[in-house]
């Protein structure tokens, strides 16, 4: 299974949580079958124990696993059935870890973050991304994981380690990695400042994740200079660089990553071919 891993910077609430769907929408209504995981960073492990009044309500999955609302996202756009495993917590992992060294599994070894943990995440992705989750019972081509957070968070480093080793050479052809960031408008000059991409691309870079598409959310449209400037500041095609400014209905997100050529990059990284040609999402 493919993976596309999404990861946002700058600020949380960055619209992770809408590329991953939209990229999901535009494979899907292009033939491919589509699963998703959600990786909550916090200790807890799950949402359920969650005040809705700091974390808004609580999606109960068909399996009753309670989860973060993204994997309702998840649900509509894809039209799929997902269980408590699509979403993978802080809790979820220490506890298999924890568990499987009191049963002496490690045998006798020293029990640590790099490799056994990363090694937990790692197994729990590839084997939660082969899991059929639509009505033919087939395997998914595309396994879409959203990494909660910003990079850099401490809560993230475990998380990022065991995904940076996707970009090996074993596994580099059936990886991609978006990586979601925010430009500022300056009211006063009129100007957008790019600084920040910078600084997220850079962030994620450092730890082995240099992104092969690079979002932009921004209030408003974003230009070609603008473009021009972050594919040169970070090293990408112009064509790398999609912009998502704030629409009035996040339903539009997908016709925007359509118009600027994210299907057929992500055909081309994972050299996947369509049986019909592209269809118009309107
Ligand atoms: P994250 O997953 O990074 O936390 P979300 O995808 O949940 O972020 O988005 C945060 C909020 O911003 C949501 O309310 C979402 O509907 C909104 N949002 C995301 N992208 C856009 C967009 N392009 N235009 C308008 N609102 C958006």
């Amino acid at each position: 299974v493919k993976i596309i891993l999404v990861t946002g910077g700058v600020i949380s609430g960055v619209g992770k949580g809408i590329v991953s769907s939209s990229i999901g929408v535009l494979m899907k209504a292009n033939g491919y079958r589509v699963t998703a995981i959600k990786i909550d960073p916090y200790l807890n492990v799950d949402a359920g124990t969650f005040s809705p009044w700091e974390h808004g309500e609580v999606f109960v999955l068909d399996d009753g696993g309670e989860v973060d609302l993204d994997l309702g996202n998840y649900e509509r756009f894809l039209n799929v059935c997902l269980t408590s495993d699509n979403n993978i917590t802080t809790g979820k992992i220490y506890d298999r870890v924890i568990r499987a060294e009191r049963a002496g599994k490690y045998l006798g070894k020293t029990v640590q973050v790099v490799p056994h943990v990363t090694g937990a995440i790692k197994k729990w992705i590839e084997d939660v991304a082969a899991r059929p989750v639509d009505n033919t019972g087939l395997r998914p081509h595309v396994c879409i994981v959203e990494l909660g957070g910003a990079v850099g968070d401490i809560e993230l480093m475990a998380f990022m380690h065991a995904l940076a080793d996707l970009t090996r050479p074993e596994t580099r052809h059936r990886f991609m990695h978006v990586h979601v960031s925010m430009l500022i408008d300056l009211e006063s000059t009129g100007e957008t400042k790019t600084k920040p991409v910078q600084h997220s691309v850079q962030t994620a870079a450092k730890h082995g994740l240099l992104p092969d598409l690079i979002v932009c959310r921004s209030d408003r449209p974003i230009t070609d200079a603008v473009k021009t400037k972050i594919a040169d500041a970070c090293r990408v095609r112009l064509g790398q660089v999609i912009g998502v400014h704030n629409v009035s209905n996040i339903y539009r997100v997908p016709l925007l990553l359509m118009n600027q050529g994210v299907l057929e990059q992500i055909e081309e990284r994972f050299n996947l071919r369509r049986v019909e040609p592209a269809v118009a999402l309107e």
